[in-house]
């Protein structure tokens, strides 16, 4: 079926009264960024719906594409014919023809949006339904449950028919909702953290902590190559790779090793909210899970989130890791994940860290080592890399901001 064009219904964003010109220009943005390699392609936004003209390219890889921006509550594959009747049912039939098979029932769901048509909406009902029962021997009408629903729908410029509703990604358009930093490790975690933080319509960009020699460069391509991933959602993101070898050597050095893990993670935070703060960022986003692992424990979280006033979001953590590994498997996060390159944390944090650990007991060991100086020195020199699709086979834009 060729069709002309598919039409977007937006998500939460018709709820947004005010906001919604920022709305429609960031979902517009965001489809056309999905759509780039389709150059045939128009997009026509209105404050209440976007049409995608499709100029003669095939709708599926388009949908395909689409279904995936954040911000469209459903979408719909549509012929466009002129007010007129006999077009109307020429469209109608060349559609239905399309989608039925024997035995397969129907309905009608008719739209009058315009008010100055000549029938009203039963009309068009009762009109197009006999039409179709008589142009297709055999089939039934079904209203509850039909087979095919065949929607027209009359507006004040032409009339709109389609048979299909797709399920939209749901959602936000990304870049409504602020600026956040997401800590983005080598695991499963933390993509997918940021992948659901987008969906809020959250922009984001990513600090990752490595330590070299300690951990490869294949471990940094693998972060790497999982940005490259969000920002195939996002269309680009920013990438901070601090250099975290002093710190977590300083660490190991003074630090008893069952708190070791508590001071690492406080000295990231504190260094991603340095990195934050330079950025204008407005929070930090983890990829932790409640209960999951030593650090990911209440009193972990408590001892370790007190270096900051910074929001901390924490989209993951009613989350079962089956349930993350569903979203990252969807996501093509998954197989990045699970290569064996170790991260930072791996290499120096203990088999056996605190699970409860007391922030009056991290604080004093803490009072030991002069974090200030080697901190600011991995937010000095932390590399920063723009990062976008295809970025690993390119190898584009690298630049040093700070
Ligand atoms: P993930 O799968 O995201 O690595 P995890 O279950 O392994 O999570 P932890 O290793 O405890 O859990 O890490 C908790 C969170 O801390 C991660 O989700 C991530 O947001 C952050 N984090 C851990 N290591 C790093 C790192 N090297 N660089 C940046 N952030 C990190
Ligand atoms: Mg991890």
């Amino acid at each position: 079926m060729q069709y002309d064009r598919i039409l977007i219904r937006y998500g939460e964003i018709s709820t947004k009264k005010r906001n919604r010109g920022k709305f429609v220009e960031k979902l517009k943005k965001g489809i056309k960024y999905a759509l780039a390699g389709h150059p045939s392609i128009e997009i026509d936004a209105e404050r209440d719906r976007m049409h995608i003209l499709l100029n003669g390219a095939p709708s599926e890889p388009v949908i395909e594409k689409v279904r995936k921006v954040f911000g469209i509550h459903s979408l719909s594959p549509a012929i466009r014919t002129e007010r007129d009747i006999p077009a109307m049912k020429e469209a109608a039939f060349t559609l239905m023809k399309s989608f039925y098979t024997e035995g397969k029932t129907f309905k009608i769901t008719a739209k009058r949006s315009d008010k100055t048509f000549e029938l009203d909406t039963d009309g068009i009902n009762q009109l197009f339904g006999a039409f179709i029962l008589t142009s297709f021997p055999g089939i039934t009408v079904n209203v509850r449950k039909p087979d095919i629903n065949l929607q027209i729908e009359v507006r004040k410029e032409a009339v709109y028919l389609s048979c299909e509703t797709i399920r939209g990604a749901g959602g936000l358009p990304i870049g409504t909702g602020g600026k956040a930093m997401l800590m983005l490790s080598g695991g499963i975690d933390s993509p997918v953290a940021g992948y659901l933080a987008m969906k809020r319509g959250v922009e984001l960009e990513a600090i990752h902590f490595h330590s070299p020699p300690f951990t490869s460069e294949r471990a940094k391509q693998k972060v790497i190559d999982l940005a490259e991933k969000l920002s195939e959602v996002s269309g680009s993101i920013l990438l901070h790779i601090v250099p975290f070898t002093e710190v977590q050597q300083a660490i190991k050095a003074q630090i008893p090793e069952n708190y070791s893990m508590t001071a690492t993670r406080r000295s990231m935070l504190r260094i991603a909210d340095q990195i934050r703060k330079k950025q204008g960022g407005l929070a930090i986003i983890t990829g932790e899970s409640l209960g999951q692992v030593a650090s990911q424990t209440l009193e972990s979280m408590y001892a370790i989130n007190d270096v900051t006033n910074t929001p901390v979001l924490r989209p993951l953590i009613s989350m079962d890791k089956t349930e993350i590994i569903e979203v990252a498997t969807e996501l093509g996060t998954y197989d990045i994940s699970i290569l064996p390159y170790e991260d930072c944390c791996t290499i120096f944090v203990p088999s056996s860290p605190k699970t409860k650990p007391k922030k009056d007991k991290v604080l004093y060991y803490e009072s030991f080592l002069e974090f200030e100086p080697i901190e600011a020195s991995a937010v000095e020199g932390t590399e920063t890399i723009r990062i976008t699709p295809g970025y690993s086979s390119k190898t584009v834009g690298m630049d040093n901001l700070f």
